[in-house]
């Protein structure tokens, strides 16, 4: 008997890693929820920029250090990191919160609407978490609190990052997660989960992606160069605007036909088009500005290679220049399909499997991208919408309505516990 029953111990221990911490988990993520939901009140009453998360970052970082934890503060900015050491050896688990705010001024109306304001890119205006990173906070520092109550149990250690600016700042371009990373947050780690609540998903699920899951965001000014002349002899000019039209038709081309959109989709918008003074006057110049969105970085690479090759030749073909300048801002934001795999019956076991939800891409782009550039990670979407809440009448993210209904925060707490936990009994 021993013979056989020995080695299904192992298998089980293998697959299900320290399941027998869930009931611990469940009871102390319950007893914690009123807590969570303060503290969120508290962050969406005061929100900050970024970069700017002052008030925030002290609050995560006296939390973290009454729990017992080493923490950093000051890192990338404002960002803090806290280490909780498990009682056991074991991989070092990174979970993530982002902390900024937005320049919206909220519309909605209870105790806890934002009282702060700012001055954004020259202009007075609200301040508000619009895109729900206040229940980040809160639901990390729920974790945070339920793991350090179990940390003699833990077959390793937990790496509490509170990154700042996601949405970024205007007066850097290196900042947030990118920043984190270059100070080294991910150096020690062995893998990371992170989720974003989503206001037009039902509370109580989750949704998920193998591979790329949310965009790469990128930008791009063109500038096209010709000869002015009077709008009466056009035959002298060399004309920008008849150019910049050709290319515009012909940017179109790069989704329709180099794309293979079985595979993934991709997006090449047009976001302006700047050019000419008078009536009777063939301007110099053209400026387009605009942005990309693709995913995974082969895809990247096709689409910014035919973007460049088609405004520059259909320029050249016109006698006119195109100085094509594209920005990398952040990356598609990639799910590591075998620690995916692995880690999908964990999300199954905390929200039920019907409510683990496999989710078209997302064409919106998180900075997350960057620490999984580095180690393997997770990112998943937490529902924050009334339950029967109709997506398309709920308001979305980054707008003066936003709204999240705070009975799915305690989802997110087991969920990231329940996957710390998994992860370090697979090792
Ligand atoms: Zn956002
Ligand atoms: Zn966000």
């Amino acid at each position: 008997m021993k013979k056989l029953i020995l080695p299904l111990l192992f298998i089980s221990g293998l697959s299900f890693g320290q399941s027998s911490l869930r009931p611990t988990i469940d009871q102390k993520a319950e007893a914690i929820e009123s807590k969570v939901i303060d503290w969120r009140r508290d962050f969406h009453k005061y929100p900050e920029l970024g970069n700017q998360e002052v008030r925030t970052a002290k609050i995560v970082a006296d939390h973290l250090r009454s729990l017992g934890m080493e923490v950093t503060e000051g890192v990338a900015v404002t960002g803090v990191v806290g280490v909780l050491k498990g009682g056991k050896p074991g991989p070092m688990v990174a979970l993530r919160a982002d902390m900024d705010a937005l320049p919206v001024t909220e519309r909605n109306d209870f105790p806890f609407k934002s009282v702060n304001t700012a001055v954004y890119n020259g202009q007075e205006t609200g301040v508000m978490h619009a895109c729900g990173h206040d229940s980040h906070v809160a639901i990390l520092m729920g974790v945070a609190e339920v793991l350090a109550g179990m940390k003699n149990e833990l077959e390793g250690s937990v790496k509490f990052i509170f990154q700042p600016a996601e949405e970024g700042v205007l007066d850097v371009d290196t900042f947030g997660a990118k920043q984190m990373v270059a100070e080294g947050v991910m150096e020690d780690v062995d893998a990371i989960f992170g989720l974003h609540i989503d206001s037009q998903r039902e509370v109580g699920q989750i949704g998920y992606r193998t591979g790329p899951f949310m965009a790469a965001a990128d930008f791009f000014d063109i500038t096209i160069k010709g000869v002015q002349a009077h709008g009466a002899s056009p035959w002298s000019s060399v004309d920008p605007i008849v150019t910049t039209s050709q290319i515009i038709t012909g940017l179109q081309t790069i989704v329709s036909r180099n794309v293979n959109i079985t595979e993934a989709p991709a997006i090449v918008s047009i976001g302006g088009v700047h050019g000419g003074i008078r009536h009777n006057i063939i301007p110099e110049t053209v400026e387009l500005i605009g942005n990309i969105r693709t995913y995974g970085d082969e895809q990247q690479e096709l689409v910014h290679r035919r973007f460049e090759e088609i405004a520059t030749k259909i320029a050249e073909s016109a006698g006119a220049t195109a100085d094509v300048r594209i920005k990398k801002l952040y990356p598609s934001t990639v799910n590591h399909p075998e620690l995916m795999a692995k880690m999908l019956p964990t999300l199954q076991e905390a929200a039920g499997t019907e409510n683990v939800i496999l989710v078209d891409p997302i064409t919106a782009s998180e900075d997350y991208s960057f620490y999984q550039r580095e180690k393997p990670g997770i990112f998943m979407m937490l529902g924050g919408m009334k339950k029967g809440g109709d997506p398309l009448k709920t308001p979305s993210h980054h707008t003066p309505d936003f709204y999240l209904d705070e009975s799915g925060f305690i989802l997110g707490v087991r969920a990231l516990s329940y996957l710390t936990v998994d992860y370090m009994g697979m090792k």
